[in-house]
């Protein structure tokens, strides 16, 4: 099995949000509804939905690029590197997008690092409702030292 390690994730999380183009408009609502929760921790997304809301929302935001133009993937450099606590991606499950193998990638790089995913607007709700949204948690992550040191020895 697996070694893992604990990763400590702060009460102020960081947070980075996705939408599909179809489902922009029923991201930028979720966010106004929970704009006073939201504030409290440090939000991150790609950059046109990111654009959208701090435009629509008011929020503070930092945009990454486009979703299609490498945005997917720059989340999911983030999340491996330790410094995005929590993803929530409203995602179109009925429409094929051209950037496909990079949603893929952020999914399964969020998977790997365990952090909390949502891909739709209840388990969003869920999360937003968890104990731990605001206080410091402990999760396990792969330990990569470990993970290296079985690979070369
Ligand atoms: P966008 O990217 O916010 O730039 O539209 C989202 C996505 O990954 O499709």
């Amino acid at each position: 099995m697996a070694l893992t390690i604990q990763r400590e994730m702060a009460g102020h999380k960081r947070l980075a949000l996705v939408a599909h183009d179809n489902m922009k408009q029923a991201l930028v609502e979720w966010v106004k509804h929970r704009a006073e929760e939201l504030k409290l921790h440090h939000l991150y997304a790609t950059g046109t939905t990111g654009t959208r809301l701090s435009k629509e929302a008011g929020l503070p935001i930092t945009c990454l690029l486009s979703g299609p133009m490498g945005g997917d993937q720059q989340l999911g450099a983030m999340i491996a590197e330790g410094k995005i606590d929590v993803l929530i991606f409203f995602w179109d499950p009925l429409n094929a997008v051209p950037h496909d193998p990079d949603v893929k990638a952020l999914l399964r790089l969020a998977a790997v690092w365990n952090i909390p995913m949502a891909t739709n607007q209840a388990t969003a709700d869920f999360l937003m409702d968890s104990p731990h949204m605001n206080k410091k948690v402990s999760v396990e992550i792969p330990d990569y030292a470990g993970y290296i040191k079985s690979r070369t020895e």
